[in-house]
Parts: C-alpha cells; sequence; structure tokens
C-alpha cells in the first residue's frame, strides 16, 4: 500500500524536476552566449574609436600648429613685399630684402604642402571615426537587443519558477523532515531523481527489473529503497 507521504514526495520530485529545468532553461539560453559575444564585440568597437579619436585629436593639434606657422609666414612675407614695394632702401638693403621674400616665399609653399597633406590626413582620419562610431552603434544595438530578448525571457520563466516554489511550499510542510532529508540527500547524487514507483517490477529510477525477492528486500526498510540504485520506491 503507498504511504501519502510517499505519493507526495513524487508530486514534490515533480516540481523540482520542473524547477531544475526551468534554471536550466534560464542557464542555457543561447542568447547569454551570444550576449558575451557582442558585449565583446561593443567594448572592441569603443576601443578602436577611441583609438582613431586620440589620432584625430593628434593630427588636429598638429594641423592648428601648422595653420599658425603659415599665418606667421604670410604675415612675414607681407611685411617683407610691403617694404620692398615701398622702395627707399639701398641697393644693398633691396637685394637683401628681395632674397628674404624668396626665402620666406619657399617657406610659405613647404608650410602650405605640410598644411593641405595634414588637412588630407584629418579628413581621412574624420571618415574612420565616422566609421567607428557607426560600428559601435551597430555593437550596441546588437547587445542591447540581445539583452531584451534575454531580460524578457527570464522573467517568464522567473515567473514560472516562482509558480513551482509556491507549489513546492505547499506540499514540502506534508512530507516528514526525516524523509524529505533522504530525497534532498539522494537528489544532488542522483540526477534530480530521488523516488521512482515501481512498475511492471522495474525502478522508475534506474529502469532495471527487480525480481519478486528483490522486491521483497526492498519493501522491508523505511521508506522501501531499490536494491540497485537505492533510490526510494514506490510501491
Ligand atoms: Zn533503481
Amino acid at each position: 500500500m503507498e504511504m501519502p507521504a510517499l505519493s507526495d514526495l513524487l508530486d514534490l520530485q515533480d516540481v523540482d524536476l520542473e524547477i531544475d529545468r526551468l534554471i536550466d532553461r534560464r542557464q542555457g539560453m543561447p542568447e547569454l552566449e551570444q550576449y558575451r559575444e557582442a558585449n565583446a564585440a561593443r567594448i572592441q568597437a569603443e576601443a578602436d574609436r577611441d583609438a582613431v579619436a586620440a589620432e584625430l585629436r593628434s593630427i588636429e593639434l598638429d594641423l592648428d600648429k601648422a595653420e599658425g606657422e603659415l599665418e606667421i609666414l604670410e604675415t612675414r612675407l607681407n611685411e617683407s613685399e610691403t617694404r620692398l614695394f615701398a622702395g627707399g632702401m639701398s641697393a644693398k638693403e633691396t637685394e637683401h630684402k628681395r632674397l628674404e621674400v624668396r626665402s620666406l616665399e619657399g617657406q610659405k609653399e613647404a608650410s602650405e604642402e605640410r598644411v593641405l597633406a595634414l588637412l588630407d590626413q584629418r579628413d581621412v582620419l574624420a571618415e574612420k571615426m565616422s566609421a567607428s562610431q557607426q560600428m559601435v552603434a551597430s555593437k550596441r544595438a546588437r547587445e542591447t537587443g540581445l539583452e531584451e530578448v534575454i531580460k524578457s525571457a527570464w522573467r517568464d520563466i522567473d515567473r514560472d519558477i516562482g509558480r513551482k516554489e509556491g507549489r513546492k511550499a505547499e506540499i514540502v510542510p506534508t512530507i516528514p523532515p526525516d524523509l524529505l532529508d533522504l530525497y534532498e540527500q539522494l537528489r544532488k547524487t542522483k540526477q534530480g531523481v530521488a523516488i521512482g514507483r515501481l512498475e511492471h517490477g522495474n525502478c522508475g529510477g534506474c529502469h532495471l527489473a527487480l525480481s519478486a525477492a528483490e522486491q521483497k528486500d526492498a519493501a522491508e526498510t523505511d521508506p522501501a529503497r531499490c536494491v540497485h540504485c537505492r533510490r526510494i520506491l514506490v510501491f
């Protein structure tokens, strides 16, 4: 004859196994691995963008300096030219000024080339920066999308777990504490299955057959235990 406590214990095991399955599903969502990858990709994209930003800042500083130098050269060239056009200098002074203007023109040309080269570099970097920012935005969107999928699934799973925990809280008080301890111990070492019903002479836990003599042996302990797997046996 089946003891009411064992029947409750079977119910408890059903609930516990459902909770186990829900927890497995919670931790085994493929989106979790995808999220970890998306998170790493977003962090990498931000690092790449920061490197481009630093390069861009450095070029902008160089450009600022080069434009300042060019402006100074233009001012000096203007002054020298004005002085040359104004005349009133000795032949030697005039020759000296003429050479100075030529030198300043050469310097100005080199400075202009430098500014143009830096402008090109800055434009290339500015484009790279814009691409990097788009990359960060796209990686972030993927990460956020996965986060929402996971959160939503977890909300559902946690709600289901909550319901099962509620059911479990109703069953547990009906089971004698010693039996409950045995059940918890067995569950730890036997893949969550501590108790099985004997059906057609087979243990519901390990599915091995018990002969009539073995069934008799099993029934002699309280609670009855399978002679093969030592799980609690319900006749
Ligand atoms: Zn068994």
